[in-house]
């Protein structure tokens, strides 16, 4: 899951960051309003955590011109503490959710990972597919119903990704776009390898090979 934070605070950004991306996300940072609308209009981010004071353009701005250009991606907005008129604000310029500050760490977590599975469809619960259960916290998988087995960080981004697009075709370069971060710049042959080591820890059918087209998760069963 790629994230957006549009935060000008630049010590306030780097500490999202940090908790986010040990939480799995791939995490680009804009420092004010005008680069985080157009980073989030070219760029295929699945949340976006939206300050409302920025520089150059407010956060409620950036989201208006989002949705008025039918961009439907999850907005998470930051408000001030206690500041009502804010949420009210946010809501109606097409906000998701928001968050006042100063908040904790793990809300802004677990509002994010609600936000991924709304989106996607799935049940705000355990995330579970395909006779398999993933714990988001320890980033670890168990196949039907056997003892958790560790994943690494790319392994733990790219089956969370596989889970939420179950029977869909994705490509590497989708789902390079969606485990990454905007500097990194992965070879898609750094995708097949994660592949095959994630199909030795959940089986080989689970993840089916598209020639030409990339990849499909088997879920449901
Ligand atoms: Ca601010």
């Amino acid at each position: 899951m790629r994230l957006l934070v549009v935060e000008d605070d630049a010590v306030l950004a780097r500490r999202m960051r940090e908790d986010l991306s040990r939480a799995g996300f791939a995490v680009d940072i804009a420092g004010d309003g005008v680069e985080g609308q157009y980073r989030g209009e070219v760029e295929p981010y699945d949340v976006v955590v939206l300050d409302l004071g920025l520089p150059r353009r407010s956060g409620l701005d950036v989201l208006r011109a989002w949705r008025a250009a039918g961009h439907r991606v999850p907005v998470l907005v930051l408000t001030a503490r206690d500041a009502w008129h804010e949420k009210v604000e946010g809501f109606k310029a097409g906000a998701d959710d928001y968050l006042g500050k100063p908040f904790h760490i793990e809300e802004l977590l677990a509002r994010v990972q609600a936000l991924v599975r709304r989106a996607s469809g799935v049940v705000p619960a355990a995330l579970a597919a395909g006779g398999l259960a993933l714990d988001e916290d320890r980033q670890r998988v168990s196949v039907a119903g056997g003892e958790p087995v560790e994943l690494t960080a790319t392994e733990f981004r790219l089956l969370r990704y596989f889970m939420l697009n179950p029977g869909k075709v994705l490509s590497k370069a989708r789902l390079a776009e969606h485990i990454y971060e905007y500097d990194a710049d992965p070879d898609s042959n750094v995708i097949e390898v994660h592949v095959n080591h994630l199909r030795r820890k959940i089986g080989r059918d689970r993840i089916e090979t598209r020639r030409g087209q990339g990849y499909v998760f088997v879920g449901g069963g």
